[in-house]
């Protein structure tokens, strides 16, 4: 009973923002590629991913949800998996640092 009610008071993450998401109704493959992807194709589909990010109005909160969880794959406001990881250590190192 007691694990419920723990349960039951856990912050629940906020998907609001998704309904307003650019990305909807868009195909997933374009923001997270196919098996096997290679150059230059990853390149040419992940810029055409960030072209929707870029006129997203949750893209901030986009980034905050992916940054701020092991969101490996995928572009995710705007950003890569590899801009993710830096923007991701740009962010703990601004934080050890206030
Ligand atoms: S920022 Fe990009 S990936 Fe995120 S919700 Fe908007 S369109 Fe989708």
């Amino acid at each position: 009973m007691a694990q419920v009610r723990r349960q039951a008071n856990l912050p629940r993450p906020s998907w609001g923002w998704q309904d307003a998401a650019a990305c909807r109704g868009e195909d997933l493959v374009l923001f997270f590629g196919p098996d096997g992807e290679r150059q230059p194709e990853r390149e040419i589909r992940e810029r055409k991913a960030k072209q929707v990010c870029m006129g997203c109005p949750v893209r901030s909160e986009c980034l905050d949800y992916a940054v701020s969880r092991p969101e490996k794959y995928g572009t995710w406001g705007g950003l890569n998996e590899d801009e993710r990881a830096s923007e991701r250590r740009r962010r703990m190192r601004r934080a050890n640092a206030a």
